[in-house]
């Protein structure tokens, strides 16, 4: 079982803004849950790792999966 995620290393996916989740202006990533963009805090929470990671998994592997 994956414990690390590497929503650190794609830095270059970030830009400034607000997080959709918890309101925070912070470096923001889309990994959030259908595209939301979100902090690196709310990204690691419990709740919400596993989303973070398939969305993660999507974008690196190219994966347009929408039903
Ligand atoms: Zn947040």
């Amino acid at each position: 079982m994956k414990n690390s995620i590497n929503i650190i290393i794609l830095g270059e996916n970030a830009s400034d803004g607000r997080c959709e989740y918890c309101g925070k202006v912070d470096e923001l990533r889309p990994y959030g849950k259908d595209g939301a963009k979100i902090c690196y805090d709310c990204g690691i929470k419990p709740e919400n790792k596993a989303e973070t990671e398939r969305n993660i998994e999507k974008f690196l592997h190219g994966d347009n999966d929408q039903n």
